[in-house]
């Protein structure tokens, strides 16, 4: 069997990691990248912790990379920024500014300034050993009505912001390359603002039918994915396209509801087989999956996971 992907591994928490087998389990499973996706402050505290260090150490010998997917832009987004610089945040689509769960002003030059700044020091604290960013801005929020914001989707916003953040990134990295997160608001391909070389595309098919495969015809839900992903592979190449999907999404199947115990996710072979083809066809080599809250108590409580996270892995090659 070979891999039918160069890049492939889960997206976890930090707090996941708490389960001390994950080193051997992403051997075993021939995973050769592993994300943390939390808020920024916590990635960087985590960075810089014993366990943050003790962890690089590991990963590196075992030769699995590290990256940090990150909601990004809601960390400095603060209500004291919002009254010194009300201008950097959104009008929303009655004319007011407000900074609450806020995408930034993308025409504002000075907020450009800023967050090309904020990237370069995220290059630095929480660096990638792909070079391969993900500084997503704010987690399905609507974007700016500006006047000068209007004329752009929120695609194209999006893509505006991921462009200085990139010029920042590689100010410190020179290799970086920055995903566009195509989620949601921002699944439809950007038309007005063509990705800059180095922008990558990272597909997050969240509305997708979790229990069909993504190529399914009969499901409408996932050929609604598929037209988007389509479209979206006219503007960014495939051969550096990234797949976000959510087949061992513990916190989304579990409806993010901490005040009870996680569902078991059975991901079926059949459909993850049928889904990594599909990637694989239309020639996209890296995919990835959220696999958060798969931790100690998630192992304890449902002991056929580790072999369920191995036969999920199995299904992804040919
Ligand atoms: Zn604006």
């Amino acid at each position: 069997m070979r891999p039918l992907f160069d890049r492939h591994g889960p997206i976890l928490n930090p707090t996941d990691l708490d389960y001390d087998g994950w080193l051997d389990l992403l051997l075993e499973a021939g995973m050769n990248v592993l994300g943390l996706h939390t808020d920024y402050p916590t990635l960087k505290a985590w960075m810089q912790s014993r366990d943050g260090e003790a962890w690089c150490n590991r990963l590196a010998k075992a030769r699995i990379d590290l990256e940090f997917a990150i909601h990004f832009t809601p960390s400095f987004l603060s209500e004291g920024l919002f009254r010194k610089h009300p201008d950097w945040f959104p009008v929303d689509i009655c004319g007011t500014r407000y900074w609450e769960g806020a995408n930034p002003c993308t025409s504002s030059e000075a907020l450009l300034d800023y967050f090309r700044e904020k990237a370069s020091e995220s290059a630095r604290t929480l660096p990638s050993t792909t070079h391969r960013y993900h500084l997503w801005a704010a987690d399905n929020r609507p974007w700016c009505n500006c006047k000068a914001c209007a004329p752009f989707s929120p695609s194209e916003n999006n893509l505006r912001l991921m462009h200085v953040m990139l010029e920042g990134l590689r100010s410190v990295d020179p290799k970086a390359e920055l995903s566009y997160l195509a989620y949601l608001e921002s699944l439809p391909q950007p038309v007005k603002v063509k990705p800059a070389k180095g922008i990558y595309l990272e597909f997050a098919p969240y509305r997708r039918n979790h229990r069909m495969p993504l190529a399914d015809p009969g499901c409408r839900a996932n050929a609604d994915q598929m037209t988007a992903l389509r479209g979206l592979l006219t503007v960014f190449p495939a051969a550096q396209a990234r797949v976000l999907d959510y087949w061992l999404d513990i916190s989304l199947f579990s409806a993010y509801r901490k005040d009870r115990p996680p569902v078991e996710v059975i991901p079926a072979p059949g459909i993850v087989k049928s889904d990594a083809e599909t990637y694989a066809a239309l020639g996209i080599r890296e995919v990835t999956t959220f696999a958060c809250w798969m931790n100690t108590a998630y192992f304890r409580s449902y002991p056929q996971a580790r072999n369920r996270f191995v036969r999920f892995s199995r299904a992804t090659r040919k």
